[in-house]
């Protein structure tokens, strides 16, 4: 299919290329990786180009700001990242977006950063990397706790998607993975750490108090379609407080949309499908920790009705996004 648009497609500054964690962040695939993080005009258009990509929103890498300790440190590299990212898009307007990064250490500057970034920089959206450490190494700060509501209130007065992006969980809350390091990555942690986060998000009431307020998640949902039945029931049998007026699949089908960076196969892509309907999947990459041809060829080839097809690939981000790509 051409035209398609991505977008969990990513970007780096010196200051936050650096800050990566481990154990991904060594060996050849970390340094061919560094090096497309920070080039935009020639290997990563030539991708899009050969692969039918017209259009790539970028969200700046993981975890980036969000292990930044010191707030004020992490204020002044978002930004200089985001004003970086929209030099590289003002460059390439008809092929490349800018989700903003946000100094999550501090609820009040994020927000005033975002209306920033959309209002002078035209950015599309947030990419915030999961949960926030501040002030001290072990610390994970999550967004359903009440010093985050003013700027939930920010995001859906901007009218722009919030997109939760994973990172590793703290090393010092990682002893269920002891022996088994390869479980500690992408390969299982990033999924059960973001979609933790966007269960507390759901479950504390948050789209209630923001019935409007968009959020976005990677790989298919970080696996949450494939449990809401499970989750829905068990929150409505077992006596465990929660203060969510609406079930999770509520949640999942009217204020999260999901994207398929990384997830190039059938079976979750079909499952993701039924549970969240059409309209609510947008395909991507995950360039350049995913290649883009495999991405491509999986979703150009997936059995799927073609208006479906052109939705999930290119309308239901035109739609979400506001794209104007005549
Ligand atoms: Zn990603």
């Amino acid at each position: 299919m051409k035209g398609k648009i991505a977008l969990e497609e990513h970007w780096a500054i010196d200051e936050t290329i650096n800050i990566v964690g481990q154990p991904i962040a060594a060996g050849p695939f970390w340094e061919a990786t560094r090096a497309k993080l920070v080039e935009f005009r020639e290997k990563r258009l030539a991708g899009m180009d050969k692969n039918g990509i017209d259009y790539a929103i970028l969200g700046l890498n993981s975890p980036g700001l969000q292990a930044i300790l010191d707030t004020k440190q992490a204020v002044e590299i978002a930004r200089r990242a985001n004003d970086t990212l929209a030099e590289e898009v003002a460059h390439n307007p008809k092929r490349f977006g800018g989700f903003a990064g946000l100094p999550m250490q501090d609820p009040e500057a994020a927000a005033r950063e975002l209306t920033r970034c959309v209002k002078e920089l035209g950015f599309k959206g947030a990419m915030v990397n999961c949960f926030t450490q501040r002030g001290e190494a072990d610390s994970a700060i999550y967004y359903d706790l009440p010093e985050f509501r003013p700027f939930f209130a920010t995001v859906e007065q901007l009218d722009v998607p919030f997109y939760l992006h994973p990172r590793l969980t703290l090393p010092s809350r990682t002893k269920t993975y002891e022996g088994h390091r390869w479980l500690y990555g992408p390969a299982w942690d990033f999924g059960s750490e973001t979609a933790t986060l966007a269960l507390r998000l759901m479950g504390s009431g948050l789209f209630d108090e923001f019935p409007k307020l968009q959020l976005v998640l990677g790989h298919l949902g970080e696996r949450i379609p494939f449990d809401m039945w499970r989750i829905d029931n068990l929150m409505r049998t077992m006596p465990v407080k929660h203060t969510a007026k609406r079930t999770i699949s509520d949640y999942m089908r009217n204020n999260v949309h999901i994207t398929t960076s990384g997830q190039f196969s059938d079976v979750p892509f079909h499952c993701a499908l039924e549970a969240v309907g059409p309209s609510r999947i947008m395909f991507s990459v995950d360039y350049p920790y995913e290649e883009m041809e495999p991405a491509a060829q999986w979703f150009d080839n997936t059995k799927l009705a073609e208006p479906d097809r052109l939705a999930i690939g290119r309308t239901n981000a035109v739609k979400l996004f506001k794209l104007d790509l005549a």
